[in-house]
């Protein structure tokens, strides 16, 4: 395989598509030896089927807001890869969504899934619909027209949704709702429900804890832990809040966290009431996070700013892609920076990737990170499949061993001579190996 062969090709046919193409460039060049060496691959053309999904939706959702105006936003479902399980992946409601931003987000799931040691494929699906500023009857009729052209391809076997960056289990509720009105049929067809009606313990916490437990075990292969550390965390949504909740109860001290406005800056650190404070922001109108300084006088807001500017020992990128670049890397490391770990994904740009892996800083990206949000997504449709219910205690602890098997399989394929942990390397080589190995079985479909 010739990576740039095959990009140039990529990029002839899906012309503008950044986010897809930086995300398999980055697939592909991490595992271009172990490709090279398995020549069953090349003659399977894995790769050239593995950048392509499967199948893509996309429909209109035309809806009526408050005052009677009628509104079009575009919907998408993007079928990645079934080849070791039912699509699976959540639903982004954002007006930044494009086809792009849904295929580098489902093509990372396939890896990602393939990582949780769960039977999951890869999906992701969304809309160009912001959520922000609507009211919640605004929400709910956006979520049942979208899910009016949905309905019909997922299934508990098929393809199963849950939520990304804008689907909180508000809208989990309104899509779930409308689902099973049309399909007639109560199997969990999505996860991150509500507890009451097949819902998940720790699937809130989920994303952030499992990223917090993947961190400790970064920390172990160093022989140290999380005790005293100071932690950048940036967003403000559920990602943000499982990580603070996890960073704080293992004994580090998180100094900030963003929104859309700016970053606050906390020196006592952000724990106790302030973690459960972080949930009202999320309804505040413009000003999301500021309102924080107002209330806790000894936090200092920084508007328009992204909180890599502060000196910390450890840094969580928990918002958006892209959202950490190479002058945020660079400031990072020279301010001494221990460890950086995307909890978003594809949280940093591919120069700032670099950079740190160059300075061999403990760095992992976003599929290994995160995996623990759809790892118990996997968790929640087993307890539907059973028709039972575990306690948190239960779901807890098969999340935080399935996160230290995600790093073992990091160290297996990622430990370079020298010693360092490539990690990027690790979960890419790890989650293309299981995959590649699935479609080879399974022939050509
Ligand atoms: N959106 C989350 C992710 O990026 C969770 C997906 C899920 O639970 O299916 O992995």
């Amino acid at each position: 395989m010739k990576v740039d062969n095959i990009l140039s090709a990529l990029e002839a046919k899906h012309p503008g598509e950044h986010e897809y193409l930086q995300a398999v460039r980055e697939v592909l060049t991490s595992i271009e030896d172990v490709y090279n060496q398995h020549p069953e691959f090349e003659k399977h053309r894995i790769i050239e089927r593995l950048v392509e999904p499967d199948r893509i939706f996309t429909f209109r959702v035309t809806w009526v807001d408050d005052k009677g105006n009628i509104q079009v936003n575009l919907g998408y479902r993007v079928q990645f890869n079934n080849a070791i399980g039912p699509y699976k992946g959540g639903l982004r409601f954002h007006s930044s969504v494009s086809l792009s931003t849904l295929k580098f987000l489902g093509f990372e799931q396939t890896f990602k899934n393939a990582l949780t040691t769960l039977p999951m494929g890869g999906g992701k699906g969304g809309s160009d619909f912001s959520p922000r500023g609507k009211s919640s009857t605004e929400v709910m009729r956006f979520c049942q027209a979208f899910m009016l052209e949905l309905w019909r391809n997922i299934g508990p076997d098929t393809d199963v949704p849950a939520g990304d960056v804008g689907v909180g289990a508000r809208e989990v509720g309104y899509l779930y709702g409308m689902y099973k009105k049309l399909a007639r049929e109560n199997t969990g067809t999505f996860t991150g429900k509500g507890l009451e009606y097949g819902g998940s313990l720790v699937r809130p916490e989920a994303t952030g804890y499992g990223a917090l437990y993947f961190v400790e075990e970064m920390f172990k292969v160093r022989g140290t832990d999380l005790k005293g550390k100071t932690v950048a965390i940036s967003g403000f949504g559920n990602v943000a809040w499982g990580a603070a909740l996890k960073a704080t109860e293992l004994g580090a001290k998180v100094v900030t966290i963003s929104g859309p406005d700016g970053y606050i800056f906390d020196p006592d650190g952000i724990s106790g009431e302030k973690i459960d404070y972080m949930l009202e922001l999320r309804g505040s109108g413009e000003d999301i996070v500021a309102p924080y300084a107002e209330k806790y006088p000894n936090a200092i807001f920084h508007r328009g700013k992204k909180p890599w500017m502060e000196k910390v020992d450890i840094a969580l990128p928990c918002a958006i892609q892209n959202e950490m670049n190479k002058e945020d890397a660079d400031r990072l490391i020279e301010n001494g920076v221990i460890c950086v770990a995307e909890v978003s994904n594809m949280g940093c740009t591919t120069d700032a990737t670099d950079a740190f892996v160059e300075k061999q800083i403990l760095y992992a990206p976003g599929k290994a990170v995160n995996a623990g949000g759809v790892a118990t997504s996997g968790l929640e449709m087993s307890q539907n499949a059973m028709h039972i219910q575990w306690s948190a205690e239960e779901v807890d602890q098969r999340l935080h061993s399935i996160m230290c098997s995600i790093h073992e399989q990091c160290i297996r394929f990622g430990k370079e001579k020298d010693g360092y942990i490539n990690y990027v390397k690790g979960a890419n080589v790890a989650g293309f190996m299981k995959v590649a190995r699935a479609m080879i079985a399974q022939g050509v479909i």
